[in-house]
Order: C-alpha cells, then structure tokens, then sequence
C-alpha cells in the first residue's frame, strides 16, 4: 500500500510577507544567512506548467486538466523578474538558472534571456545563465535561444529505452525527440550540456550503464539524482531511492573512474572522471556527477535561492512557505527597499532540511505540507 497523502491546503497561498528593515541594508556584493553561507545562485521558475508527468513531480492523478494553475496576471512579467535579478545580482549573485514546469512553454522567453543576459555584476562580469528543460522543445527552439544570449542548458532524461522513458515522462513522449533536441542544443553550442537523471529504484535503474554509455565521451555530463521527498504529491518512499553509492557501485563494475575536485564552491554534484588506459582521468571520455540530495546531504554549502513563477522566494527545496516580493514590485516599493528586504530574507535564512530529513519522524516528514517542485523549479 502506498502512504500517499495528497494535501487538503495549498501551499502556494500561505506566504510571508517581505521584511521590511527600517535601518535599510545596501547591497555590498554579499550577504550571508544565519550559518554563514553566502548567496550565489537564483533559479527563477517561470511558469508552472508542463507537457509531461513525471510521476516523482506532477503525478498525473492530481495534476489534471481542472488543476488550478496560476491564471496569467499571477506571473511575474520579464521585467519585474529582471528588476528582482538585478537586485539579487548586487547582494553577490552569479548563476541564474530558468526553470519550472516546463520553461520553454513560456511565451516570448527569449525576451527574458535577453534581458538577463544584459545584466552584469558589480565587478562588469556576464552572469553564468542557464536553463533546465525536458528537452521536448529544445530541437525547435536552441537556435533562438543561443542567440538571445543563453549559454547552456541542463536537460532531464530518466532513460534511453523508449518504453522507459515514455513511462517516466508518463505522456507516452518519446525519447527520440529529446535525444534531438540535446544534440541541437549541442550543434548550437549551447554548452558544456548537462543531462539529469533521477533515478528510481525498480522503475529505470536499468537505465544507468546505458545512459553511462551513450553519454561517455560525447562532451555531456551525466549526472545522476536521488530521488527526493519535494513536494507532497509523489508518494515518496525511501525504498524507491536508489543511493548514490549503490549507483557508483554498479557505474563502477563497467567503468573505470576516478574522483575529481568539485568544479566551484556549493556544487551540488559529486564528480567522477572516466579514466584512461593509464588509470587517470581521460578528458575525452568526460565525467558523470552524483546528487546525493537525499543520503547525503549537502546543505552546508546551500547557496541557493528560488523565486517562483508569481513572485515568491522560497529559501528552501523543502519550504513550505515563501516570501512575497510581488506585493512590494507592484507595490511601488523602491529599489533600495527590495534590495533590504532581500538581505534581510537571506540573513534570517537557517533552512537545511536535507540535514535534518533524517531526524525527522516518518509521519511528521509525509504531512509536511511543502510546495510541489513543478512550481518552484529545480
Ligand atoms: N521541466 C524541467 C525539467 O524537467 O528539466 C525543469 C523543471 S524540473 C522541476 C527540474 C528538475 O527537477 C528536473 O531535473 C527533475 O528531474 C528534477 N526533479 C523533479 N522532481 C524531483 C524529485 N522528486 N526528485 C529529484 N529530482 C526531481
Ligand atoms: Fe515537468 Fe520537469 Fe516536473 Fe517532469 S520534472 S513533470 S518535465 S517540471
Ligand atoms: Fe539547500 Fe534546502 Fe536542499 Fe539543504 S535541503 S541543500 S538547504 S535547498
């Protein structure tokens, strides 16, 4: 029987309302939160819908035609969410990653990349942006999207057998389509690509070594993800988990790899190079990344924030509540106050949820009422 509690209140209507600090607090290129990790990374979703069903993130069951999804006016439009990035940018931020649901449904997007890629930090640097995508628009819209100024891309792929992949996207779509769009976004020089795939133990583990396979040596980065307990739709159960060393373990039986450095502080992935004939690591054949999110977490170096497609920040994956920016964007509130109250949103932040998962009780963990992950993006 599965435990799967499907929650009566929508989280996406509780909302903190943004600080307001009366001594305001400029932006000096950083900011810390209460355990001293500093901000660097802004996924921004930009809508909250989607052309597929993963089971793990909008089970077909409740996200159904009749779902509320948010009515147009609810969205941020691309210049509020620019004005937001540009305030984030000078309290230290560096990546801004688009995401979703499915970002490349959302009308016009080359107009926000555009705007985004205009941005600069204090120090006139380009941000580092990207995007994750499922890849099913990708092959007809790469080309735009390089030329508006993104530089690479993450697509998600759960497997390469069709059969699977059209059961884990749950809409029968099939994986040729998103093998195309992955080698357009590579002819367009959308790159280095990375490709995620969530691993569910019993459901596409089979998947691995071919995945491994196919994408050694092709200049993408596989990485593999542990399936998480987000959101309160999936029916999430430990044992579907398939941790990252028992999937090390079976990469390991085939392949020789050894271990790399993390590529920049707060890297999510752990990374392994495929080795060469003389047992070190082979630049040619590339590298495969483990998310660990669930056995081992990563919290600690947490630099992350998320900014929801109507407006809201959420601190954490696993929050349940987010802080609402679109009241004082459409509120008249001036730069200098959005730049405060963002400080003082990071600086009372001492999420860590991945850390604490493991103390907390069963019972508690599966009625935690947290935001769906199509809604606040990866
Ligand atoms: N639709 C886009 C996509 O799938 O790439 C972007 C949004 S999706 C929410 C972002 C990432 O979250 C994807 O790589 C997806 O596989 C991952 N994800 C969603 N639910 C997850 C879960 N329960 N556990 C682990 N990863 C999950
Ligand atoms: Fe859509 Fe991405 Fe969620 Fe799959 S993981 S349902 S593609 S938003
Ligand atoms: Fe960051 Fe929260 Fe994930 Fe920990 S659980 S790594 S604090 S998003």
């Amino acid at each position: 029987m599965s435990e799967r509690v499907i929650p009566l209140v929508d989280q996406r209507i509780a909302a903190l309302s943004a600080p307001r600090p009366t001594v305001p607090i400029p932006p000096r290129g950083h900011v810390a939160d209460r355990l001293g990790r500093p901000l660097r990374d802004l996924r921004i979703s930009v809508t909250d819908r989607c052309n597929f069903r993963c089971s793990y993130c909008m089970p077909k069951d409740v996200f159904t035609k009749d779902y509320p999804y948010l009515p147009h006016a609810a969205l941020l439009t691309f210049e509020e969410i620019t004005r937001l990035a540009r305030l984030f940018v000078a309290h230290g931020v560096r990546k801004l990653r688009l995401t979703g649901g499915e970002p490349l449904l959302r009308k016009n997007l080359e107009d926000l990349i555009e705007q985004l890629a205009a941005l600069r930090t204090p120090e006139g640097e380009p941000l580092d942006l990207t995007l994750t995508t499922n890849g099913t628009l990708l092959r007809r819209k790469a080309r735009a999207l390089r030329d508006a100024g993104l530089q690479r891309v993450t697509v998600s792929l759960d497997g390469l057998e069709d059969v699977v992949f059209r059961r884990m996207n749950d809409v029968d779509f099939p994986v040729g389509a998103v093998l195309d769009g992955i080698a357009e976004a590579q002819a367009v020089g959308l790159g280095p690509i990375k490709v995620n795939m969530v691993v569910k133990r019993g459901t596409n583990d089979d998947q691995i070594i071919p995945m491994a396979r196919h994408f050694r040596g092709s200049g993408i980065v596989l990485r593999f993800i542990e399936y998480m307990d987000v959101g309160a739709t999936n029916g999430w159960r430990m044992d579907e988990v398939l941790p990252s060393a028992d999937v090390l373990a079976r990469l390991q039986r085939e392949f020789a790899l050894v271990p790399l450095e993390p590529s920049a502080p707060g890297e999510t992935a752990q990374r392994w190079g495929y080795a060469g004939p003389d047992g070190r690591h082979d630049p040619q054949l590339g590298e495969i990344g483990l998310i660990s999110s669930v056995t081992q977490a990563f919290c600690r170096d947490c630099n992350r924030i998320r900014l929801s497609t109507e407006g809201k920040v959420y601190l954490c994956l696993f929050a349940d509540r987010g802080y609402d920016l679109r009241s004082l964007l459409r509120g008249g509130a001036s730069d200098e106050d959005i730049a405060s109250a963002l400080a003082a949103i990071w600086q009372g932040r001492s999420d860590r949820y991945s850390e604490l998962r493991a103390l907390l009780p069963a019972e508690e963990r599966r009625a935690a009422r947290r935001i769906e992950m199509s809604y606040i993006g990866g």
